[in-house]
Formats: C-alpha cells, sequence, structure tokens
C-alpha cells in the first residue's frame, strides 16, 4: 500500500483532485486533428496558446493521457482510465502495446487500484477505458476490483458489437477496433458496470450530464462545493484551439453538428458559471478557465481575481 499521500494538484471545495499521467507527446498537426480547419484562421490566434499545447516549430499539437482521482469524505473516484498497457490498436498505433508507468503514477499519487471506489468513463474511446482493464496470466480483468463502473448507456449501446443498432462511422470503427471487447466487455462480465444516463449522482456535489456528439453518450462531471466549480469535460474540448474556434470539431467527433452545439454550450456554462474546466487531453497547468469575448471565448490559463466563483466568500449553501 501507498505510504504517504502527496497534497492534491487542486481543491474544488472538499473534493481533493489528483493528476495521474499516462502519457504525453507531439500527437499530430492542427491539420490532421481538426475537421474543418483553417490554417490562415489558426495562425490569427496560434502565438496566444502556449507550448505546452502546440509546438510551432514541428507543427504538432502536444497532448496527454491521463486521468484524474476526485477524493472526499472516504469516496475515491477515478475519472477516465487512459490508453492501458499492452493493448494491440491498429487503428490508432501510437497507443498501441503501451508500457507505462501509470500504476506507478497512481501508486505515487497515493492510491493502489484497491483503493479506487468508483471509475467514471467519460466515453468510451480508446484513450479513455485503457485501464478498465489489465492482462493478467493472458485474460483481460478488471483493474480496480473493488470499484463499480460508470458508463454511459448510450455509449454502451453504440460501442457494444453486441448490441449495437447503429454503425459507428468509419473512423470510429476504425479507431475503436478490439477496444469494447478487450476494455468493457471484461468490466460487463464481472459486474462491475453500472449504466448512466443523464443527470445521474455520483455523491452529493458530484454530477454526471449528457454531452452528446464526440459520441453519442458522452457524459460530463461536475463538481459542486463550497461556491466553486469544476467541468470535466473530457473530449470535449481536445485543445485551446476549440475555445477560439468552438465550430473545429476532431476528426474523432462521431456526430459533427452535434459535437459544434455540446462544445458551445459547455464553454458558455464554464464562463457563466467560472467553473474550472479539466479537458482529457490538456498539457501545461491541465485545466483552463473561459472567459466571454466578442460574443465568443477566451481561454484563460490561470485562475486570476476576475474568477468569480473562487475566493470571493460564496460558500453557496453548505
Ligand atoms: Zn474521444
Amino acid at each position: 500500500m501507498p505510504a504517504k499521500r502527496p497534497p492534491p494538484d487542486f481543491r474544488v471545495g472538499h473534493f481533493d483532485v489528483h493528476n495521474v499521467e499516462e502519457w504525453q507527446g507531439e500527437f499530430a498537426s492542427p491539420q490532421n486533428l481538426f475537421a474543418g480547419f483553417d490554417a490562415e484562421d489558426f495562425g490569427s490566434f496560434a502565438a496566444a496558446i502556449p507550448h505546452d499545447y502546440y509546438h510551432p516549430e514541428s507543427d504538432s499539437i502536444y497532448a496527454y493521457l491521463q486521468s484524474w482521482l476526485i477524493c472526499t469524505d472516504g469516496l475515491t473516484i477515478l475519472y477516465d482510465t487512459g490508453a492501458g498497457n499492452d493493448k494491440p490498436r491498429p487503428g490508432i498505433p501510437v497507443f498501441g502495446n503501451l508500457k507505462t508507468p501509470f500504476l506507478d503514477n497512481l501508486s505515487r499519487a497515493g492510491f493502489a487500484p484497491e483503493d479506487i471506489d468508483v471509475v467514471i468513463c467519460s466515453h468510451l474511446h480508446i484513450d479513455h477505458v485503457g485501464w478498465n482493464t489489465r492482462l493478467r496470466d493472458g485474460e483481460w480483468v478488471p483493474t480496480f476490483p473493488a470499484a463499480r463502473y460508470l458508463m454511459s448507456r448510450i455509449d454502451r449501446d453504440y460501442w457494444d458489437p453486441g448490441v449495437a443498432r447503429v454503425q459507428p462511422t468509419e473512423t470510429g470503427a476504425q479507431v475503436n477496433a478490439q477496444v469494447f471487447e478487450d476494455s468493457v466487455q471484461p468490466v460487463l462480465d464481472a459486474g462491475l458496470a453500472e449504466f448512466v444516463d443523464d443527470d445521474f449522482e455520483v455523491a452529493p456535489g458530484i454530477t454526471l450530464s449528457l454531452a452528446p456528439g464526440h459520441t453519442p453518450g458522452h457524459l460530463v462531471l461536475e463538481l459542486d462545493s463550497g461556491g466553486e466549480r469544476a467541468l470535466f469535460v473530457g473530449d470535449i474540448l481536445h485543445h485551446p484551439a476549440q475555445v477560439y474556434r468552438p465550430e473545429w470539431n476532431s476528426v474523432y467527433c462521431e456526430d459533427q453538428e452535434a459535437a459544434r452545439k455540446t462544445r458551445r454550450h459547455i464553454l458558455q456554462r464554464a464562463a457563466d458559471t467560472g467553473a474550472r474546466v479539466v479537458p482529457a487531453h490538456f498539457g501545461g497547468a491541465h485545466t483552463v478557465w473561459i472567459d466571454h469575448s466578442d460574443g465568443g471565448f477566451l481561454p484563460r490559463f490561470q485562475a486570476d481575481e476576475n474568477t468569480t466563483a473562487a475566493s470571493t466568500g460564496d460558500k453557496g449553501d453548505e
């Protein structure tokens, strides 16, 4: 068992939040990541994007795979589980047969797999369900044996080859090849899965809401405690460029129109409430705040005095 627990990366009211890194690296050019990319338009704001997120010298988006631990009063939640180790991934070879020290990083944050009470998958894509399972004696078994795994019912129906009525897009099918079989089905077989629809209360102050488009059942997690808020938005936001240009989807968004609508809605909510936004793949400080600007939005990479929810003495209803 891990001995000593380091301080959290940040707090949201009474919730402690720890980042657990799995992988980082140059992932793709903006041209290849964004549907509807416009190089000239990108050039008009690219200089404002920190080097943590974009490397102009190689024209590469810099990305992370990471999980978030959310802890309160004897409850430990793991939000998203990365790509996992040892998994053949012909659809995205960069995430295939990884040998990362993810479980060591979890241990360094002060947690063993047995400590996790709840696993939440924002959606059932290749790089969000990987550590759901690990290889034991040639079989995929749940990594977190004491956890209940919360997943979107809509995403399960969409990606389960035994259930699916609607076919994923060609890109979706390619990217997610074998993923359900080795990273979701073993959790179902072990009886650890619980399916979530919309407006689901995980615990007081922790809500999952449906945010469809990137995948049809994508879930956003909202923390609300002591007058502070955070939105764990998964793949609604891959990159700061999408704050400047919410209409730029990733090429991995299953329903392009719904994804645009959801992104605008989430950005609006973040700007209106002053919530800290926690996207799945952000490097740097890993989180961002959203400001209104001329009918659009701007990213802010550090909390500052303008943040409405923090340190105003507004303690909400607690
Ligand atoms: Zn995704």
